[in-house]
């Protein structure tokens, strides 16, 4: 293994990563990110980036021989998901016991694979999301920049009422009306003017091409093509891909020591280095900053890491649902949410997006990805065998989340005369209660880390991704996540006299 050094290193390139790289680099400080999976850019034989939802094949996920898409079944059967290749794909599923955490590889991390839905909570809302954070500074100063960074627009309310692609969203929205629950447009980073034109057939189709969970080929503006090209841009960021950290630790003179391993995209490894550096920020996502800092502290490599660090998780209470409608939904749904029923009022706080079920014909199903405010918090411990952070999340921590769907949606097809659909997850269930695509916390700003993500103890050391948010946003994080990763570095850069 060869071994150099650079001033800062920057662990993944999701929305912290990416935040973290454009802010070092624009102080003018040399800065190399490590990403694990592939930079989507390079068209396939078929022509496109990304596969498909409904036809995936080897890109659609990371190392797996079957796609992991949500619903398992329709009508009971297995025809949802497919075998495929082995191969450095962009959507993985990370499987503990109770809970499946979803997670985006690729430089861009979540942004490739999510809904793009892009929601800034309420101000009210925030101190419980965030206490101890300055909550002006933050709907002043990061929320409206972090917004403009991604990129973030609305959908023309006009165009939405008629087009044939939201007839699912205007149906959730009639059936909640039923029930007395009001809804809210939320604005997403896919560009609504390219979505226009694609139902026009103007522009080749993505998100009404039934593509989402596998990457879009047009028309979302993925971090990949928002902070990543301006961290670039300024000259002074690196960027590594299908390179894996490893491992970190501490070095006698306080650098830090930055193992990684190489691999091609049958997953080969093709060469090791270690990375020296000064300051090191990590945003490797909730899994990826767990198993590095867990690692680190069991094995002795930063033994002074607080046992603060694997606490406060969270799945943001997330769970999905569905209902057996009459009402047709559509054949062409997008594949972008644009409106959550907004029980935010509720003795406990719902917020549920009506996602589309994309499959190219008529399915009369109404589908929901609902945010509830669960108090339930789970626990990452070091697993030694496999070298990696285990999750611990009990079998009855989802029933909290469960029945406030179930109170709101009981509502709902009470008010409709429906039903909810048991065909869809396994075991005969009406709710997707064993797996989220919102994990959050483990490093938890103010207790694991001081509050701008320093790691007490280590000089040099940040955590700056979802890991610093304790297990809750309201509503879909990553505007949160961004913002907040904004805030820190306007702080650590200067304070910290970060230089190279
Ligand atoms: P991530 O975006 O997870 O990025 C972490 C990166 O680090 C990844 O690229 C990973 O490959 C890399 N990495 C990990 N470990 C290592 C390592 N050891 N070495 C090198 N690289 C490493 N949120 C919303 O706000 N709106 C939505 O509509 C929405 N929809 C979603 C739909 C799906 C299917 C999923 C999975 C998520 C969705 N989310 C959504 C959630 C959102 O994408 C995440 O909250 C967000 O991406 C987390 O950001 P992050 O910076 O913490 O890390």
């Amino acid at each position: 293994a060869t071994s150099t050094f650079v001033p800062a290193v920057v662990v993944g390139s999701g929305y912290g990563a990416s935040v973290s790289a454009l802010r070092l680099g624009a102080a003018g400080v040399r800065t190399l990110m490590l990403e694990m999976g592939q930079l989507w850019n390079t068209p396939a034989a078929d022509g496109n980036v990304f596969c498909t939802m409904v036809n995936p094949d080897q890109r659609a996920m990371w190392f797996k021989t079957m796609t992991e898409a949500p619903l398992d079944t329709l009508l009971w059967l297995p025809v949802i998901n497919k075998q495929i290749n082995s191969y450095a794909g962009v959507l993985d599923r990370v499987d503990f016991p109770n809970m499946k955490v979803y997670v985006g590889r690729g430089v861009g991390g979540g942004s490739l694979v999510n809904g793009g839905m892009a929601v800034t909570p309420t101000k009210d809302s925030f101190p419980d999301i965030l206490p101890g954070v300055d909550v002006d500074e933050m709907y002043t100063t990061y929320y409206p920049l972090a917004n403009r960074m991604l990129g973030v627009n609305s959908v023309d309310p006009n165009w939405w009422n008629t087009t044939d692609c939201y007839q699912f969203a205007r149906v959730g929205r009639d059936d909640a009306a039923k029930a007395g629950f009001s809804t809210a447009f939320v604005p997403n980073v896919y560009d609504f003017d390219y979505m226009e034109q694609e139902a026009l057939g103007q522009v080749p189709k993505s998100a009404l091409n039934c593509e989402v969970i596998y990457g879009n080929n047009h028309g979302k503006r993925s971090l990949d093509k928002s902070y990543v090209p301006a961290a670039l841009g300024t000259g002074n960021v690196t960027l590594k891909t299908l390179t894996k950290v490893t491992g970190i630790g501490r070095n006698a003179d306080g650098t830090y020591a930055v193992n990684t391993s190489t691999v091609d995209t049958n997953g080969n490894t093709t060469s090791s280095q270690t990375v020296n550096c000064k300051y090191l920020f990590l945003g490797a996502g909730v899994l990826g900053t767990m198993n590095l800092l867990l690692q680190a502290r069991e094995t002795g490599t930063l033994p002074a890491l607080s046992q603060q660090f694997g606490q406060n998780w969270g799945p943001n209470g997330n769970i999905m649902t569905a209902r057996a409608n009459w009402k047709p939904t559509g054949s062409v749904q997008s594949g972008m949410p644009t409106l959550g029923i907004d029980a935010r009022n509720q003795a406990v706080p719902v917020f549920a997006e009506i996602a589309p079920m994309p499959a190219n014909f008529e399915l009369f199903i109404s589908l929901y990805l609902a945010i509830t405010k669960s108090p339930e918090r789970g626990s990452f411990s070091y697993d030694p065998t496999s070298g990696q952070a285990r999750l611990n999340w009990g079998p009855s921590q989802k029933d909290f989340a469960e029945n406030a769907a179930k109170t709101l949606f009981d509502k709902v097809n009470a008010a409709n005369g429906t039903i909810y659909r048991y065909d869809l997850f396994s075991g005969n269930r009406a709710f997707g209660d064993d797996f989220c695509y919102h994990p959050l916390g483990g490093a938890v700003l103010g207790s694991a880390t001081d509050m701008y993500g320093r790691v007490p103890g280590y000089p040099g050391l940040y955590v700056n991704d979802a890991s610093l948010i304790p297990g809750w946003t309201g509503v879909n994080p990553f505007v949160t996540i961004t913002a907040l990763a904004e805030r820190n570095m306007a702080r650590v850069i200067p304070t910290d006299n970060i230089t190279n």
